[in-house]
């Protein structure tokens, strides 16, 4: 397959994920937190988020990374869109579910309230079940051993290191509410884990 296909798609699918975040990132700055646990740790997760973020348009813009290129086939193209609708539709609704409690790191905001409704009903993270439905997406379609699981290698680390703090902070803050959703949810995967 002509490599031009993989680029047009990423291209279109990183700029729905920016679409689909921009208003809410534009409207959780105006309410206040009241509680931050962003630590140096966090900062360096959150550093780590945007390289692996950048390296796939990197691939995109520029020939840099040719090196590592490799030939698009349609069996793990045609995955990787499957990847790419379903995670940002799941991007999308936990986005909408979240509403203004949604912050890109671990903060308690005024009025936060727990969600677990919608697609917070039987999972504890479908935010971060879509970023890794979308990153493993992007490594199916971008032929380039670099900028294909750039995305889902960071992802993973932040995930790993981040999810028994934001649990904790969680816990913290809405306590016994928090522990019967805890046991009645699984963590990425419905039903699983
Ligand atoms: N881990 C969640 C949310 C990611 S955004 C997911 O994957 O869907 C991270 C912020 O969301 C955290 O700082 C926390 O303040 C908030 N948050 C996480 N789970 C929440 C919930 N069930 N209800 C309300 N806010 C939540």
């Amino acid at each position: 397959m002509n490599p031009w296909v993989a680029k047009v798609v990423v291209l279109a699918a990183n700029l729905t994920m920016i679409a689909i975040r921009a208003p809410h990132g534009r409207r959780s700055r105006n309410v206040r937190v009241v509680r931050s646990h962003k630590t140096s740790l966090e900062t360096g997760l959150l550093a780590l988020a945007w390289i692996g973020f950048f390296i796939p348009l990197i691939w995109l813009a520029s020939p840099v990374l040719s090196f590592a290129e490799y030939p698009l086939r349609l069996g793990p193209f045609v995955a990787g869109v499957i990847c790419f609708v379903i995670g940002l539709w799941l991007f999308y609704r936990s986005h909408a579910d979240l509403g203004t409690n949604w912050s890109i790191t671990l903060e308690v905001r005024e009025q936060h309230r727990l969600i677990t409704q919608g697609v917070y009903r039987r999972i504890r993270h479908p935010m971060y079940s879509a970023l890794v439905l979308y990153s493993v997406g992007q490594a199916f379609v971008i032929p380039n051993w670099v900028a294909g699981p750039s995305n889902f290698v960071a992802f993973a680390i932040l995930f790993s290191l981040r999810v028994h703090a934001e649990e904790q902070m969680m816990s913290e803050a809405f306590g016994d509410e928090y522990a019967a959703y805890a046991a009645r949810t699984k963590r990425l995967v419905p039903g699983v884990w």
